[in-house]
């Protein structure tokens, strides 16, 4: 008694907020063409309304003015009043009785927000998973009956919509398959392990994703798995499940994020689907693993990166495993000799993920080969890396005496001809991008004092993130003199009362790391104007994160002036390296740094991106713009802070 499966035709769309019209006549288009419709549901993996306007944008479609030809589910309400507004349309009692599933709101014929996070039976059949909202950190980790409360209003995933999901999956018939799993955040994690080559942005989005959606993926093993929050389409090769249990075969999912609906990048914001519910088809033809499967990035620890390349493939059948002779005897590495460099005294704990990622950030790497003793278990120290650019192993060889895992590694060319180590063209003197003899980027200046100067960030978290830096090449604010100090401080406050004039509170950080490149480390106070009710949260989230790195901050009163600043942060780093946040009430939290820790390079950044609520701004290379945009960033900051200015209004 099998019932004959046949396929849905379903479209998964990215965020409509501001393009709901659009997106219905995109649907309205292709389900009415025959070579691609009919189509049978849209799932958005977003919002498809602004929450402050959500009745004027829905009321076509309430009147019957507007109609959508198929089912429409979304899955973000945009907030607050987003939520409200569709919790007053369910309870205007339009619903008819089958679309009054649990969870599923009606806001208009043919429109339905999921509102509860849980597994939905929709289109007779398809199982579809569903996290409505957005993952933020703080909200995620209060776990305070307030917190939680906010948390729903503002349309926040909390850990009860974790729970409930679980338990809507765990009631499934045990031959029940997620089909479709919708969130509208990006997984951590997604290219932790990955085969194909992807840009920046998507592994940026990886490294800064939502560790709730990765959890999701990993415990509901879903077909798809949809997200919306990135403005770009991208889809990752399929990676295999773990097996349920040891006599079934596994299935694979296919992830994909998809760009805003209405977009005119030309990424592609609607995606069309035929599948046939995984619950009734064969499980032969549901097991079918593609030939470009590759393994599952969310099985190892959040962050330890591999390629997929140096994993064995051993779920696959007919797999070959490297033979005992090919283990022992170094492979050749790829690429140009002369972009290859040699990494020795190496941790035994730097594996080829750790240093591709370390090395990573100096440009696009080709190959790296770290020599393993017989065996193949155990690193011997050093390595091999080839770069795609010059530019890239100019920035490695920068990285000699650097520590990483502790210890001091030396980086010269392979080919052992002396370093080359002079600046590659277009760099001034010594490489060091904040001294103002870089002409190259003197487009990204906004003030120049007498002792220091303002500019924009390359890359910036926002539009007015901006650095403070000394003109003389000075390791750290503590360390320059007195009559800089307080030209910084100066432009410090002007900052703050810039920030407040446009109801936003000023968050400054500052790392004093000792690079041994370059001439060492230049000063620079990052300053970032955040959204005061935004800003009020910065204490919170550094502790947070503070804690999650298993360290504390000392907290140090508002100094009154420079000097004072200066004196009470050597109290607590003396000469060495320290970690500051300058917190909008002025008051600094600080933290120093042992010699050999890794990874505070981004470390401010990617917390202020949270603070932000924009995550994918993390890793400054996703934000880079071209030089126009640059320089329309700077005059545009120029102009609005022109009246705050300390060096104009003296
Ligand atoms: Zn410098």
């Amino acid at each position: 008694m099998t019932t004959e499966p046949s396929p849905r035709r379903v479209i998964v769309a990215g965020d409509a907020k501001g393009a709901f019209d659009a997106l219905v006549a995109r649907v309205e288009t292709v389900h009415g063409n025959p070579k691609a419709g009919p189509f049978d549901a849209v799932f958005v993996a977003g919002r498809i309304y602004d929450g402050d306007d959500a009745a004027a944008t829905m009321e076509p479609y309430v009147t019957g003015a507007k109609s959508a030809p198929v089912p429409v589910y979304f899955i973000d309400a945009d907030g607050e009043k987003g939520l409200e507004y569709a919790q007053s349309r369910a309870a205007a009692g339009t619903a008819n009785e089958s679309s009054s599933a649990r969870g599923v709101l009606e806001i208009a014929p043919n429109v339905y927000f999921l509102s509860e996070s849980r597994v939905y039976d929709l289109c007779g059949g398809l199982k579809v998973a569903s996290l409505p909202g957005r993952y933020d950190v703080l909200s995620y980790e209060d776990a305070s009956a307030l917190g939680k409360s906010t948390a729903k209003r503002n349309g926040e995933t909390t850990e009860d919509d974790v729970m409930s999901m679980k338990t809507s999956f765990d009631d499934m018939r045990k031959k029940d398959v997620v089909d479709v799993l919708l969130t509208r955040d990006w997984p951590a994690g997604t290219l932790d392990i990955h085969g194909r080559e992807v840009g920046n942005e998507a592994k940026s989005a990886s490294s800064t994703g939502s560790p709730v959606s990765r959890a999701l993926a990993l415990t509901l093993t879903p077909r798809y798995h949809f997200a919306a929050s990135h403005p770009f389409f991208f889809e990752r090769e399929p990676y295999i499940n773990p097996k349920n249990d040891p006599s079934e075969s596994p299935w694979v999912t296919r992830f994909i994020n998809i760009g805003n609906c209405g977009n005119t990048d030309g990424e592609k914001w609607m995606h069309a689907l035929k599948v046939e519910p995984g619950s009734s088809i064969d499980r032969a033809v549901l097991c079918k693993i593609p030939p470009d499967t590759g393994p599952n990035p969310y099985l190892q620890a959040l962050g330890q990166k591999r390629r997929a390349a140096d994993l064995q493939p051993d779920w696959r059948d007919g797999a070959k495993k490297p033979k005992a002779e090919d283990r022992g005897k170094p492979r050749e590495i790829k690429g140009d000799p002369d972009k290859t460099i040699y990494v020795r005294n190496l941790s035994w704990k730097a594996d080829e993920g750790a240093i591709a990622e370390y090395f990573g950030e100096c440009g696009e790497l080709v190959d790296v080969r770290l020599a393993m003793k017989p065996g193949g278990q155990q690193s011997r120290g050093f390595c091999h890396i080839s770069f795609a650019t010059a530019e890239g192993v100019q920035a490695a060889l920068e990285r000699n005496q650097a520590s990483f895992f502790g210890r001091d590694i030396t980086v010269e060319m392979s080919t052992g001809k002396p370093k080359e180590r002079g600046p590659p063209p277009g760099v001034a003197p010594g490489g060091c991008w904040f001294c103002l003899s870089n002409e190259k980027d003197l487009h990204l200046v906004a003030s120049i004092g007498n002792e220091c100067f303002m500019s924009m960030d390359k890359g910036g978290l926002t539009e007015e993130h901006c650095q403070i830096v000394p003109v003389e090449h000075i390791p750290s604010f503590a360390g320059v003199p007195e009559s800089t100090a307080t030209e910084m401080w100066n432009y410090i406050g002007a900052l703050r009362r810039f920030a407040e004039s446009a109801d936003k509170r000023l968050v400054v950080f500052e790392r004093h790391l000792e690079l041994r490149n370059k001439g060492g480390n230049h000063c620079h106070m990052n300053c970032v104007p955040v959204d005061a009710d935004r800003a009020a949260l910065a204490e919170k989230i550094f502790k947070q994160a503070a804690k999650r790195l298993d360290f504390s901050w000392t907290k140090l009163d508002p100094p009154a002036n420079a000097v004072e600043a200066q004196t009470a942060i050597k109290a607590v780093a003396g000469d060495g390296e320290y970690y500051a946040i300058h917190l909008p009430d002025g008051a600094i939290l600080i933290r120093t740094i042992e010699k050999g820790e890794k990874h505070w390079m981004q470390f401010g950044r990617e917390v202020i991106s949270h603070l932000i609520k924009a995550p994918e701004r993390a890793n400054w290379q996703s934000c880079m713009e071209d030089e126009d945009k640059e320089t329309e960033r700077a005059t545009k900051f120029r102009e609005a802070f022109d009246a705050f200015d300390p060096m104009k209004n003296a």
